[in-house]
């Protein structure tokens, strides 16, 4: 007997995932007045696995930016009581410190040359900020209800069938239809899997270990991040620890268990000491499989964070792709649904992306290669080290590490096209991240020429006008800046009109 059920409404989309790409996008459908359903297999989602320091999660600029932008960043409180997720001691930091690393080899803040990331203002958001998983899943929870997402748990998603109109979507028990169907569901996706999606990448080099464990003789292990000639250990806070096994991700693939017996033999093996684990709390494997989808799209079907790109956790910048991904495709995938996006608008998403996704799995590979527990390796790590401490050095992995420097290549010359817009702070101490709430583009107007005024008037329906004194505005005259805070168009000169239409045109329909 089909004891199947099916539910007669038609949503807008379906995501597939309720992790926290999955939830973010959610919340920007919702905002841009979607109907969201999300699918999350898991009955509820705390996991010992997402305690200190499994849990913890470096945001990056472009992250930082994108709460600040829909006015939940205050809402985060667990940055204030913490200084580094790999601190070796618990106790709690005076000031809250940026961190990082390029293969363990720590950023050397004191030479990092602020001045040359031109558009950071002062009044920026931090360029680094340490959170939760499950911080970031209960801030988005609680936003997505506000917002109308229905979230559903305990429903995971075992295949779905498309036509040119609609996507019907199955669970165990259930079945849904919607418009759209976005895979947020991480790195095992079945949505990836069901719809064919080529996964094209590289193969691991290691099995990492991340454990909370109770040691005998702790003291027996050195301190911070240490490579020996069999892998890699770091004693993170009393109770942690995490390995690296150049194991070729053998242990990991083998899904057996971690056990007190295995993970001591690891543990010793590469510290070279006999240190002793009393008991085993909790342990997860991971390893550096670097893989990504040669598209994120397949009809109405879409993938997006960890769905669609996987790589090691080094310098953890999985979780930023992510909602990077979330960002850029919201607002694009719900201007299609409310019939208000130009042609090839969803494209965009893709062609955006890819190349962001293809960057950070290159830069997880070339930590690896570093990594590795040979000679070659650490010599070339040596040098990477010596570089790391110059202020050209410094400055450059500083502006990859923090996301920074993210810049689309939108086709145009101007060096603010394709970044995120400076937040620029107007006289009566708002700034330009505050008028972002809402999702809408915003057309700056620092002139107050008429022409601009006139234009923005023809996309009302999508662009928010403000024309308003800033206190800084680094030399620009007009800038049209897209709903996920990336510059389409600015004028550092006399606004060229012609022009401005032209980019309003390739983003946003006219009234
Ligand atoms: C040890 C470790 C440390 C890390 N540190 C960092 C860091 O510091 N910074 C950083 O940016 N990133 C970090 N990452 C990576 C980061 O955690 C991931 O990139 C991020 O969680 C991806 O989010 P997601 O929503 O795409 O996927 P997930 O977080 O995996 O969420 C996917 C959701 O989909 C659900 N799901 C799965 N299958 C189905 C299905 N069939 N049907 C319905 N639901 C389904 C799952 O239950 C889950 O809730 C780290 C990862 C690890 C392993």
């Amino acid at each position: 007997m089909n004891t199947t059920q099916q539910s007669n409404k038609t949503y807008d989309v379906i995501i597939a995932g309720g992790g926290p790409v999955g939830l973010f996008l959610a919340c920007e459908l919702a905002l841009a007045k979607c109907t969201v359903l999300v699918l999350e297999k898991a009955e509820n989602s705390s996991s010992p696995l997402k305690e200190m320091p499994f849990g913890m999660r470096g945001l990056s600029a472009p992250s930082v930016e994108a709460f600040y932008r829909r006015g939940m960043l205050n809402q985060f409180q667990i940055h204030k009581q913490i200084a580094s997720p790999h601190m070796t001691t618990t106790a709690p930091a005076k000031k809250p410190q940026g961190g990082g690393h390029f293969a363990g080899i720590p950023l050397n803040s004191e030479k990092i040359d602020n001045s040359q990331f031109t558009y950071r203002l002062p009044g920026s958001t931090p360029n680094v900020m340490f959170t939760t998983m499950a911080e970031v899943e209960t801030i988005l929870t609680v936003r997505a209800g506000e917002l109308g997402v229905e979230v559903m748990t305990g429903e995971e998603i075992t295949n779905f069938s498309q036509t040119d109109r609609e996507v019907i979507v199955n669970t165990h028990s259930s079945s849904f239809t919607a418009k759209w169907l976005v895979g947020c569901d991480g790195s095992r996706s079945a949505v990836r899997k069901a719809g064919g999606f080529d996964f094209a990448g590289t193969e691991p080099e290691f099995t990492g270990y991340s454990a909370r464990v109770d040691l005998a003789d702790g003291d027996k292990l050195g301190a911070g991040r240490i490579t020996t000639q069999t892998g890699m250990y770091l004693r993170s806070q009393p109770d942690y620890v995490i390995l690296q096994d150049f194991d070729g991700g053998t242990y990991h693939a083998s899904g057996k268990p971690v056990t007190l017996e295995h993970l001591q033999e690891v543990l010793r093996r590469i510290s070279g000491t006999d240190v002793t684990i009393n008991k085993l709390h909790v342990a997860t494997t991971w390893t550096d499989r670097a893989r990504q989808a040669t598209t994120y799209q397949n009809g109405r079907v879409l993938l997006a964070g960890d769905a669609a790109h996987i790589h090691s956790p080094l310098g953890g910048q999985g979780l930023n792709l992510g909602l990077g991904d979330a960002m850029n495709l919201g607002w694009k995938l719900a201007a299609v649904l409310n019939r208000n996006a130009p042609d090839g608008l969803l494209d965009t998403y893709f062609e955006e992306r890819y190349p962001v996704g293809a960057r950070v799995l290159d830069w997880s590979r070339a930590q690896v290669e570093v990594m590795k527990p040979t000679p070659q390796s650490m010599a070339v790590k040596a040098v990477i080290q010596d570089l790391m401490n110059t202020t050209d050095g410094a400055t450059y992995f500083a502006g990859r590490i923090t996301g920074v420097n993210l810049r689309y290549d939108l086709g145009n010359d101007d060096p603010l096209v394709g970044r995120s817009v400076p937040n620029f702070q107007f006289g009566n101490g708002t700034t330009i991240g505050d008028k972002m709430h809402n999702g809408k583009a915003i057309l700056l107007d620092l002139s107050g020429q008429d022409g601009i005024k006139s234009i923005a008037g023809k996309f009302s329906r999508n662009l928010n006008y403000i024309t308003q004194d800033v206190q800084d505005n680094l030399g620009f005259n007009a800038v049209l800046i897209r709903p996920d805070g990336i510059v389409a168009w600015a004028a550092n000169g006399e606004p060229d009109l012609v022009a401005l239409e032209k980019a309003a045109t390739t983003w946003f329909v006219r009234d």
